[in-house]
């Protein structure tokens, strides 16, 4: 016999009473690619959205080996112990092909995971990373509405997914670690820009001196950015996920980020920004999806890739032909 599903309706009522099981399945189906679950998908969004948007959005990078899980573990459960409530979200822009080799394979957050007041949930599966983004800001919705007030969202550090992130957070950390002396070597300057506190990790045993190397080695480099739009000025601290030295300063940290900014106005300013930006990006994707979805534009496109290619018709000359073909179709 076959189950029935539960309605919008009745998955609204159940995120509103903070129920764990119909928020997984409601972000299930914003995940989906199914047309009807979209149209489900969408109800459910904006049934949350007037319960949403009251929380902090935390946004952490870092390279694999970092520490990331461990730190947001030892993290979240020190937010749990202060009473909040943490959703974990994750984008991982390899999980699109390689289903999560990075992040898929380990255990992770095992603490955190069984914490009542903590809700964990890894990448959603894309064809592209604007497609994962839009999903995991959707979900950053339902969350709120489930009741989380602390949301982080995890990236892994690499490709553009840290861009994607920092358009869907208040406040982005940098997790590092000490290095052979020369940090700044092989950091994004993009990324380094984007930073609001870079912490570094595993500050403990033997590491304790050259962990306080790098934090002055990454304060001179921060002296060098032009000042923020919110007024804040980039922290560096260290901390051990391990032995949880410092994790307590990082979330004061944090705190007096949000204080700033909400007295300054940059908190709500910001959000705005967000909403417009994420707007525009949700047509673009569709547009494009639209597009080079579209059977018969695929078959033109490889026609017209040949023609390109033999020189009979100019790069230019053959994406206007493309895209005259698809707005009069
Ligand atoms: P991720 O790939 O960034 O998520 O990194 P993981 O959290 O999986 O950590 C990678 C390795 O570093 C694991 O073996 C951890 O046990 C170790 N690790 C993480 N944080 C610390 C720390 O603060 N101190 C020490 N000594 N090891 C750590």
């Amino acid at each position: 016999s076959r189950k029935v599903q539960p309605s919008a309706a009745e998955l609204i009522s159940g995120i509103l009473a903070h129920d764990k099981v119909a928020l997984s399945r409601a972000i299930t189906l914003v995940e989906s690619t199914s047309v009807t679950h979209l149209a489900k998908a969408n109800e459910i969004i904006n049934g949350c959205l007037p319960y949403a948007n009251k929380s902090v959005r935390i946004g952490i990078t870092g390279v694999p080996g970092v520490g990331k899980s461990t730190f947001i573990e030892a993290f979240g459960k020190y937010l749990t112990s202060l009473g909040k409530k943490v959703a974990v979200l994750t984008i991982d822009p390899s999980s699109t092909i390689s289903h999560g080799s990075i992040l898929g394979d380990k255990t992770r957050m095992e603490e955190l995971v069984k914490d009542e007041n903590a809700y964990i949930r890894p990448s959603a599966s894309g064809e592209t990373l604007g497609g994962v983004a839009r999903k995991t800001r959707e979900t950053i919705i339902l969350c709120e509405a489930a009741g989380f007030d602390t949301i982080i969202i995890e990236t892994v550090g690499v490709g553009q997914s840290e861009t994607a992130v920092h358009s869907m957070v208040d406040f982005f950390l940098l997790l590092k670690i000490s290095g052979a002396g020369d940090e700044l070597q092989g950091i994004k300057r993009g990324i380094m820009e984007m930073a609001d506190a870079i912490v570094i990790n595993k500050a403990d045993g033997d590491n304790i001196n050259k962990a306080k190397l790098a934090k002055t080695e990454f304060n001179r480099a921060l002296h060098l950015f032009p000042a923020k739009k919110s007024g804040w000025i980039p922290t560096v601290a260290t901390c051990s996920s391990i032995t949880k030295d410092g994790i307590d300063s990082v979330w004061e940290t944090i705190s007096n980020y949000f204080e700033l900014v909400k007295a300054n106005h940059y908190f709500e300013e910001k959000r705005k920004e967000q909403n417009q930006y994420w707007m525009m990006e949700t047509i673009n994707e569709q547009l494009k999806n639209n597009f080079y979805n579209h059977p018969e534009i695929a078959k033109l496109i490889t026609s017209s890739q040949q023609a390109v290619l033999a020189n009979e018709l100019s790069p230019f000359a053959a994406a206007q032909k493309l895209l005259e073909f698809y707005f009069k179709k």
